[in-house]
């Protein structure tokens, strides 16, 4: 079976050639190990940080050895204690076909009562994994969002912020989404905000102040950010007294560490803004289950879906992941094996 190798450390965007698709060894199974033929691979903005050789909350990945990220794979053979083959496995051995993977790839077998009831495997992956959990911990624990408040969420046509959107108006928020486009725009409305803005099409604070006046709203309570920049200053300027910014991710500089311009943060002073950058995997555990519950109710009841962005084979891996920093993906993007 195949597996990416990443052969060189990416100067700002990555390219193609910082990859390359390699053979794995055929080995035999040892105790506490599964062979596995992968399904979905994840691809996520945050392996882009994975690929510098600095440290931070994810290991950097080492060059010439295949790399790793989420994936869904099938049991072929088992000798770990809990699986048998014809399970699917929700683990780490991501970006490659599949192979033996041990307990360090972190295998958790999908709940078949979800699968049963019609739940695709690839949910896993994205609502019921780590971009809807990330936007639930974040909007719900992080920025504390409860029905009333306005809430800003900047990437909303993406994975985690659609599932922001969504989780937000099942809660009677008011929501103003923000994406790069009117295709993705109009997908942010049909998931039930009631403004989505093009940041594409002219700066955002303009647009942000109009949307709020349209909805008779004085400010957003709360900002779930995913790009940072020009965005995080619009929140900052349009910030009630007391708003709560949830700091999730910042694509905007992952590729290009340029200053940014933050005219309106001195604002977290007058309007006590409460800032907390999260990581999904140090609260996950903790609200695991009340997560589960949740996400799947929301799911089941139609309030939350999800639009997927799949390209289909092993080779498109690269591109996959790259097409997160363009903006080709509308929901979450996915690798079907
Ligand atoms: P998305 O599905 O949102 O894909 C990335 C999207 O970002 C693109 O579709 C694109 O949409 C937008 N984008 C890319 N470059 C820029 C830019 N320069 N300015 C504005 N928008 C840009 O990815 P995810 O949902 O997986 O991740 C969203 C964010 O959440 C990321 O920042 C990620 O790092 C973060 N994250 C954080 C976690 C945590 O634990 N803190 C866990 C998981 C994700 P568009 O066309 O609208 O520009």
């Amino acid at each position: 079976m195949k597996a990416w190798h990443l052969t060189s450390r990416p100067q700002g965007l990555p390219t193609i050639d910082n990859f390359a698709l390699r053979d794995l060894p055929d080995t035999p199974l040892d105790k506490d190990q599964l062979r596995v033929r992968n399904l979905w691979l994840s691809v996520d903005p945050y392996m882009r940080g994975r690929m510098n050789d600095a440290k931070s909350y994810a290991a950097s990945f080492q060059l010439d050895q295949p790399m790793t990220g989420g994936a869904i794979g099938k049991v072929l053979e088992s000798r770990m204690e809990g699986f048998a083959p014809g399970d699917l496995v929700l683990h780490m051995g991501g970006w490659r076909e599949g192979g033996v993977i041990g307990l360090d790839m972190m295998p958790n077998k999908l709940p078949t009562a979800l699968l049963d009831a019609g739940l695709p495997p690839q949910t896993f992956l994205h609502n019921m994994g780590l971009t809807g959990g990330t936007a639930w911990i974040g909007l719900l624990r992080v920025a504390a969002a409860k029905p009333g408040d306005t809430v800003f969420v900047s990437a909303s046509a993406g994975a985690v912020g659609s599932a922001v959107v969504q989780i937000a108006k099942a809660r009677e928020m008011t929501v103003i989404g923000s994406a790069g486009g009117a295709e993705k725009c109009a997908w942010v409305t049909e998931l039930g905000a009631d403004a989505a803005i093009d940041y594409k099409a002219a700066p955002v604070l303009p647009q942000l102040a109009a949307a709020l006046e349209r909805l008779g709203k004085p400010g957003i309570d709360v900002y779930f950010d995913n790009v940072g920049g020009e965005h995080l200053d619009a929140a900052f300027a349009t910030a009630n007294d007391f708003a709560r910014f949830a700091i999730c991710g910042m694509i905007d500089v992952y590729n290009d560490a340029k200053p940014q311009e933050m005219k309106y943060l001195i604002r977290t002073i007058p309007a006590r803004i409460r800032m907390e950058g999260f990581i999904y995997t140090d609260q996950f555990i903790d609200c695991m289950e009340e997560f589960y519950a949740d996400m799947s109710g929301l799911i089941a009841s139609g309030a939350v879906t999800i639009r997927e962005t799949v390209h289909e084979g092993i080779e498109a891996a690269p591109e996959a992941f790259l097409g997160l920093f363009s903006g080709e993906n509308i929901g979450k993007m996915l690798v079907r094996v």
